[in-house]
């Protein structure tokens, strides 16, 4: 094909080839004149991506009414800055179809000058991007869910020592700047090595559900965070809470799982199934360290095993409430 020789029959069969090219493609050709605003130019395929004959796409108005509300504001705005600027762009927003539905477009916009370097006109094409949009949406949801699962403990559905390393250090540092009171309860199941040798791990990994479940429901304020430590330990992660108040956090701890009433034949605690519990209580000063505290709560937990099992005990100096 040559296109330079351009006779009268030869430029017009060259339009025409161009013509027949721009509207066979799956992009959306375009142009709004600038002056007045108006298309002077739209791609009949508009009409098969949205339903919206061409010769329904008179002004720019046409084309923001035919826009997202949510995306308006800053695609119109944008897209109006650009093109005083003389600066090619692109945007992306959903537009409306005639069915009342939406599709994804993406515009690539050139802005077109006169001789004299004034806006003229705008060009540009559409493309139907809502395939991209689905994959990055399911991508998006993947991610989140693959977050979610690497916060959560597999078997009891709780949150893990992953998040409970995370939600510490944040509740930490929020105590330190706000002086509230942040406590911790730790709780340890006791003779859980007896259990699982008299019933089996099923049972034992049952027991842990059930626990992890009735600690869940205690931990229940927004911020407050039940999670399961490491094998047969949880922990409790109570921001703004007085000493008082985390001692009774405690103590429904152990009747809860009391009331859960498992048989445990094997613990010399009692008939059924207990646990140990170390509280702590810190208002944060500049210099301490979440760690120090965590090993605090650490040592009233086996304080409480060395103390006969089945109880609570307190980090001493806790302070008053
Ligand atoms: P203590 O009263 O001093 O706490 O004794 P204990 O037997 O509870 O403590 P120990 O640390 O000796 O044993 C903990 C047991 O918990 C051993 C381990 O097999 C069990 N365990 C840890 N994780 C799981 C789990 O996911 N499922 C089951 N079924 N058992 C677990
Ligand atoms: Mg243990
Ligand atoms: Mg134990």
């Amino acid at each position: 094909m040559d296109f330079g020789t351009a006779h009268g029959q030869d430029v017009a069969e060259q339009a025409g080839v161009y013509k027949t090219l721009l509207e066979s493609t799956r992009a959306i050709p375009w142009k709004i004149d600038w002056a007045t605003m108006r298309f002077a130019y739209i791609g009949p395929q508009i009409g098969e991506l949205l339903g919206w004959e061409p010769g329904s796409w008179r002004t720019v108005d046409d084309w923001v009414a035919r826009m997202h509300p949510d995306d308006r504001d800053y695609v119109v705005n944008f897209c109006v800055s650009q093109s005083k600027a003389g600066v090619d762009h692109e945007a992306d927003y959903r537009a409306l179809t005639q069915a009342g539905g939406y599709v994804w477009i993406r515009d690539v916009v050139h802005v077109v000058r006169n001789a004299d370097g004034e806006v003229d006109s705008l060009i540009g094409f559409m493309f139907d991007i809502s395939e991209r949009k689905r994959a990055e949406e399911e991508v998006l949801r993947l991610h989140k869910r693959l977050e979610m699962l690497s916060l959560t403990d597999g078997l009891t559905g709780i949150a893990n020592r992953r998040m409970f390393d995370q939600r510490f250090q944040a509740e930490w540092n929020d105590a330190r700047r706000s002086r509230k009171p942040l406590s911790l309860v730790a709780l340890d199941i006791d003779y859980f090595k007896q259990f699982n040798d008299g019933y089996g791990h099923v049972k034992g990994d049952e027991c842990l559900q059930r626990i992890a479940h009735a600690l869940k429901e205690i931990a229940r304020r927004p911020r407050d965070l039940a999670a399961r430590f490491g094998g047969e330990e949880f922990i409790l992660l109570l921001p703004d809470t007085s000493p008082d108040a985390a001692r009774a956090i405690a103590e429904s701890c152990v009747q809860a799982i009391a009331g859960l009433r498992i048989p445990h034949a094997g613990s010399e605690a009692g008939d059924a199934v207990t646990a140990s519990l170390g509280v702590g209580t810190v208002v944060v000063a500049a210099e301490s360290q979440p760690v120090d505290f965590l090993e605090a709560v650490d040592r009233a937990l086996y304080a409480a095993k060395a103390g006969g099992r089945n109880r609570i005990e307190t980090v001493p100096g806790t302070p008053a409430p």
